[in-house]
């Protein structure tokens, strides 16, 4: 069951949530080779259901809980958790046990989530295939030679296995739209601010944001209320009246009717966003999709987005900057891991950090410094936040003519592991249409669309403008209730 339908059987009192967090436990063992998970947790998670079924037994006459009471999730080891150890996929962080929790963990949990534990995930959230990660890669669920994408990795893979109805990701280039894409579920970035960044282990922090992952967007909309709101502990979070996604998502168009809830709406196509290169079974499912949201009264206009290429050397020298000097807490000292043998304290400082980081985390600390160094700081850094401007800009124009982008989330189907070899290039290329709404701030959702080469899924990207995650999650939630690619489940894992 997925997040709406087990919280309607639970509040049924159909089964406890006890119950369902031992069959997932379960299963999550079962399907221990997909490499989901990094930490299960199961007499936390045994213990926090049989809680919220000992309230659900004492409510008084009218009382109910929440949407999300005794709901079995898990978290992307990126968000640092009480009990559970928190790794960000490093063995920088392998066996850190954090003080705290992060703010979304902690406001699913006063929601009544239950947590089984940490999901794998790309080292620091730097990559696309979660085979970045140090604990081994995420095998994806519809064909286990290919990567589940990233660097929400396991939480995608964890969902689309249904081992999990719903999880938590992070996006700071794509990593909730791209491995949703990748895996066939459905997954939302929200507007940068929307949810708080405290205690998600920082990669870039101006880009850094939380969402869901889940199997539909009305799922994602009951998790995404949970966890979104101001919080005065993260300087940046968005000051606003706490928001119901799920009524948001419910709430009828001006001018709609039963047959054609999409009436009106308009939806952009920029037409970067559809090269000659674009493969052509992803150009073919999304082309589908977008006629089956014409059927549902929406309107196609061409738009443009004409920095879209420069979004990826925009972003690799924005996202490295930030990470080089967000990673330099990582010094063996306070916490992380601290090197065995050392004679002096640079010597500790340097070993240790070469011994704890992986290539591709290196790979961007070395950019990062460089292009923040005195004399290359103007050309590089600066010239880059200049561009990040404009294709924010830019998306302000499109924004004039339509209500909606849309467009694939990926070039490809999710690839072979291995196959991108020792190229990072070619995994940077590849994130080209989830970085603009990156760089510019904007929430972007990645809806399952049909499926491509191999049988893999495709999803299709819609980008909306800033804190419209409503009208998103609506005409998402209007394309789910006339198709089914959502509700598929990969072979041996229905
Ligand atoms: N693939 C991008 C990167 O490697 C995005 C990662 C992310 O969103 N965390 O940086």
């Amino acid at each position: 069951m997925g997040v709406a339908a087990l919280g309607r059987a639970l509040a049924a009192r159909e089964l406890s949530s006890a119950e369902a967090v031992q069959a997932l436990l379960a299963r999550a063992q079962v399907h221990q080779n997909l490499g989901a998970y990094l930490h299960v947790d199961a007499d936390a998670a045994l213990a926090a259901a049989r809680a919220v079924d000992g309230r659900r037994a004492n409510l008084g006459k009218g009382e109910t809980l929440g949407p999300l009471a005794g709901v079995p999730i898990a978290h992307k080891d990126i968000f640092v958790t009480t009990g559970a150890p928190t790794t960000a996929g490093s063995k920088m962080l392998a066996g850190y046990a954090s003080p705290f929790a992060a703010t979304v963990v902690e406001r699913l949990a006063a929601a009544g989530a239950v947590s089984l534990g940490k999901l794998n995930c790309d080292e620091f959230a730097m990559g696309s295939s979660n085979e970045n990660s140090a604990f081994g890669p995420t095998r994806n669920p519809w064909d286990v030679t290919r990567v589940p994408g990233g660097s929400s990795g396991g939480s995608a893979a964890a969902v689309a296995a249904r081992l999990l109805p719903a999880a938590t990701g992070t996006d700071t280039g794509g990593s909730i739209r791209q491995p949703a894409s990748f895996s066939g579920i459905t997954g939302i970035k929200p507007t940068y601010g929307v949810c708080s960044r405290w205690g998600m282990v920082a990669f870039a922090s101006s880009l850094d944001q939380a969402g869901p992952l889940a199997r539909s967007a009305e799922d994602c909309a009951l998790l995404l209320s949970a966890m979104s709101g101001f919080d005065a502990r993260d300087a940046t979070s968005a000051e606003r009246p706490p928001q119901d996604f799920h009524a948001q998502m419910l709430a009828a168009r001006a001018g709609a009717s039963a047959g054609k809830p999409l009436a009106g709406l308009r939806i952009g196509l920029p037409k970067e966003f559809f090269p000659a290169a674009l493969a052509a079974d992803v150009n073919g499912a999304v082309r589908a999709a977008l006629a089956e949201f014409e059927k549902l009264g929406a309107t196609l206009v061409d738009v443009s987005l004409p920095r879209t290429e420069l979004s990826i050397p925009v972003y690799y020298i924005i996202a490295p900057a930030e990470a080089s000097s967000n990673l330099s807490r990582f010094d063996g000292v306070r916490y992380g891991h601290r090197a065995a043998a050392y004679s002096d304290l640079l010597d500790m400082y340097k070993k240790s950090r070469a011994e704890g980081f992986g290539p591709e985390v290196k790979r961007r600390i070395m950019i990062g410094a460089y292009v923040l160094s005195h004399g290359y700081y103007d050309a590089y850094y600066l010239q880059a936040q200049k561009l990040r401007r404009m294709i924010a800009d830019d998306f302000q124009q499109c924004f004039r003519q339509c209500d909606v982008i849309a467009g694939p989330v990926a070039p490809t189907v999710a690839w072979k592991l291995g196959e991108q070899g020792d190229d990072p290039v070619k995994a940077y290329l590849a994130d080209i249409f989830t970085l603009p709404a990156s760089l510019a701030g904007l929430p972007g959702m990645s809806v399952p669309a049909g499926s491509g080469e191999g049988g893999m899924p495709v999803g299709l990207q819609l980008i909306g403008n800033y804190f419209r995650e409503g009208e998103l999650l609506h005409a998402a939630h209007a394309f789910q209730q006339a198709t089914d690619f959502h509700a598929r489940a990969p072979e041996g894992f229905r």
